[in-house]
């Protein structure tokens, strides 16, 4: 026995909710398969675990160095166990929030892996739970996983508890002594950041010559500044080579060895196509992701694949906009994935971020920009906010297009400063026109109009 529906959907992080959401507001009937927690990556062990540590850690450090700004306090102090109890509170609200959205748009939450089993009563059958749902439409948003390096010694430090991956650093009850860091890319930032705030001596170890991966490499050289002035070391150009419970091995000119109790490993994430039953429709899987189209079709008519199983932005706000252009597809309207203008941020203290394109990929592209940089005490509330601030902002203006194609960003705010940037360069303003826009006054996001004109 089988239940219909208009569309199923696999996984509910943030592309499968959304999608959820909006077919639903569209007035589908929807069917949503979770095996873990509805929130996914992004609301259970992901974005918002990791913000609300950094948040805890920024209130610390502002209380730590509250001096310059005429605050004193005494006996400051960070309690790890609040810093968790807080958080999951925080996951445990939102998780619920989609929970009664879902409610609100009649969305079928079945708490179960979901199998496709292939096509049956003209239409894909999906199974678990001990339910089958066949619909004509199929969302796949499985999501991805962290990637687990073949170093020596993880799979036993994992199994034994001193190695971590994002997953169960956010759910530690301590702050380790030493740790090690095996990635500097955003995620492996965000945690050297909040566990050194915290306390922890943090190394972390880069296989690149520069850490933030795809950022500017100037932003990124402020950065690691900025995070070893509290106490993170970086070993760049450099590759882990064996894991122990006292220490992990890096070969870098030679071989250096890192004391450490616990090591993070961050060295990215990969989409999830595996046990979906994707080989009973002939779905095409490329480079370990599901294929997709402009519309976010897969090669099989009526199959999407949206959020990071589709491996090609790997965030979730990527993931809210992908879920948006299949369902709109699926409801006939016209809409289309843009990629061109998709934020990065992270959300370290100093935060940085960037839009577009930067200074390196416009290069490697032969496309013939002005740069424009200015330091971000040219910002009346940053300097106001910031005793010792080193922030710049640089605009990437395609001048013979007359628009901005890129802006980056190391400091206060960056993060909701960028988003006016990837407004100008999503909606392709011109130039001249962007620079009638008012702008509040003093806010740091006044930067952007600053170095229109600059
Ligand atoms: C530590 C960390 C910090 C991050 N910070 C940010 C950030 O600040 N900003 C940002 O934009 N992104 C951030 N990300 C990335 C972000 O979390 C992901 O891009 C986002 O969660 C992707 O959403 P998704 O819905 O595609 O996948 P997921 O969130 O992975 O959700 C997929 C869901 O599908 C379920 N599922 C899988 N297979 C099945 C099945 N067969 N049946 C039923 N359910 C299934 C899973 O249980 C999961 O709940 C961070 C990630 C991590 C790990």
């Amino acid at each position: 026995m089988s239940d219909r529906y208009d569309l199923t959907i696999i996984g509910g992080g943030p592309a499968g909710y959304l999608a959820a959401e909006r077919a639903g507001e569209a007035g589908l009937s929807v069917a949503l398969f979770e095996k873990r927690a509805l929130g996914g990556v992004c609301l259970n062990e992901g974005c918002i675990p990791t913000k609300t540590f950094l948040n805890s850690a920024k209130i610390y450090s502002h209380a730590l160095h509250g001096e310059a700004y005429g605050v004193k306090a005494d006996g400051i102090s960070l309690d790890h166990a609040a810093v968790l109890a807080r958080k999951n509170k925080v996951v445990a609200k939102l998780v619920a929030g989609v929970a009664y959205k879902m409610k609100q748009n009649k969305v079928n939450v079945i708490e179960a892996e979901g199998k496709i089993e292939g096509r049956a009563d003209g239409g894909i059958a999906v199974t678990g739970g001990g339910v089958t749902v066949v619909s004509e439409r199929l969302i796949i948003a499985a999501g991805s996983k962290p990637v687990v390096p073949s170093i020596p010694g993880v799979v036993g430090g994992m199994e034994e508890g001193y190695v971590y991956t994002s997953r169960e650093v956010l759910d530690i009850d301590h702050v380790p002594n030493h740790l090690a860091i095996v990635g500097g890319g955003v995620i492996g930032l965000e945690m050297a950041d909040y566990f050194a705030t915290a306390g922890a001596q943090v190394t972390v170890v880069e296989m690149l010559g520069k850490i933030a991966g795809p950022f500017d490499a100037e932003i990124s050289k402020i950065l690691q500044k900025s995070l070893e002035a509290k106490g993170v070391r970086f070993l760049l150009n450099a590759k882990v080579t064996e894991v122990r419970k006292n220490g992990v091995t890096a070969e870098a000119d030679g071989a250096v060895e890192i004391p450490c109790d616990a090591t993070l490993l961050c060295i990215g994430r990969r989409p999830a196509p595996e046990d979906l039953g994707l080989e009973k429709l002939n779905v095409l899987v490329e480079n370990g992701a599901v294929a997709t189209g402009r519309h976010m079709q897969t090669n099989v008519a009526g199959v999407y694949a949206v959020g990071d199983i589709n491996g090609k932005f790997m965030l979730a706000h990527t993931a809210y906009r992908e879920a948006e252009v299949a369902v709109n597809h699926i409801l006939g309207k016209a809409d289309e994935m843009d990629y061109s203008a998709i934020p990065s941020v992270i959300y370290t203290q100093p935060e940085a971020a960037y839009v577009g394109e930067t200074e390196e990929s416009a290069a490697a592209k032969g496309l013939e920009i002005t740069v424009k940089k200015l330091p971000m005490a040219y910002a009346g509330r940053y300097v106001a906010e910031n005793e010792r601030g080193d922030g710049i902002c640089k605009l990437l203006i395609d001048e013979g297009a007359g628009r901005i194609v890129g802006a980056a960003i190391i400091g206060g705010y960056a993060s909701e400063i960028i988003l006016s940037a990837g407004i100008l360069a999503d909606l392709k303003i011109p130039k001249e026109s962007a620079k009638r826009i008012v702008f509040p006054h003093p806010t740091v996001g006044e930067i952007i109009r600053e170095a229109l004109f600059a």
